[in-house]
């Protein structure tokens, strides 16, 4: 975020003899109480500077850089999220590939006919089975895919930099976001968090458009 040119000297002004209440705040600059609460209230909220009552306003210390990092690390899953494309486990590599191509997705999740999270196909999974002489076309995709108990998942309610660290980690694209069902036996795939979210995340927080 840019400070204005009044931001700033509000901003020094704390900063050299905080605490201090929005009326000496005023006086100083030689304007009103109201006619800076608009700015108090941006700088307040941004985290520049921290109000107690009967207290007045005190600078909070952090650089422009940690203020992006408390933000960033309050970003959830929620916040930024896809569609999560599914199939089924008894579908054959070769239906894999098309719905891969179709849906223009970079991994599919594998669910069971009761729609629990059984797999997952990556691109190179399904590049992989095509090298060899198999038949694409009889084989299910469920030899070839990364089973259960070996899957990442993330919640909803994760923070991002959490999926992100995750995605690094496992030098994976995405992760299917879950919730469990039959009492924690399994899940449920309600969404998909990958690299290019997380690389619109990025954008947002440069053109300062974060939610
Ligand atoms: P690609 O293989 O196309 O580069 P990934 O890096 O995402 O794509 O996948 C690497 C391997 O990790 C693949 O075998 C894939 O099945 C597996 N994989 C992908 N996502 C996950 C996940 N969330 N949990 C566990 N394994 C995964």
């Amino acid at each position: 975020m840019e400070l204005t040119s009044r931001q700033e000297k509000i901003v020094e002004i704390v900063k050299n003899n905080g605490p201090i209440t929005g009326e000496q705040i005023a006086d100083q600059l030689s304007l009103t109480r109201a006619t800076l609460r608009p700015d108090l209230a941006i700088l307040t909220m941004a985290g520049y500077l921290d109000a107690r009552p009967r207290v007045g306003y005190f600078y909070t210390g952090k650089s422009g850089t940690q203020l992006l990092a408390d933000k960033v690390k309050h970003i959830t899953v929620n916040d930024y999220q896809s569609r999560p494309v599914v199939v089924q486990q008894s579908i054959t590599i070769y239906d894999a590939i098309c719905a891969m191509f179709l849906e223009d997705v970079g991994t599919l999740f594998v669910v069971d006919t009761d729609t629990t999270l059984v797999g997952v196909l990556s691109r190179k999974d399904l590049l992989r089975a095509s090298l060899g002489k198999q038949a694409l076309e009889s084989m299910p995709v469920s030899i070839i895919m990364t089973r259960m108990p070996n899957i990442t998942v993330c919640k909803k309610e994760d923070l991002i930099i959490e999926v992100a660290n995750k995605l690094i980690d496992k030098q994976i694209d995405g992760l299917p976001i879950v919730v469990e069902v039959d009492r924690g036996s399994g899940y449920e795939v309600v969404g998909r968090i990958t690299k290019t979210n997380i690389t619109a995340l990025l954008v947002d927080l440069a053109n300062d458009e974060m939610i």
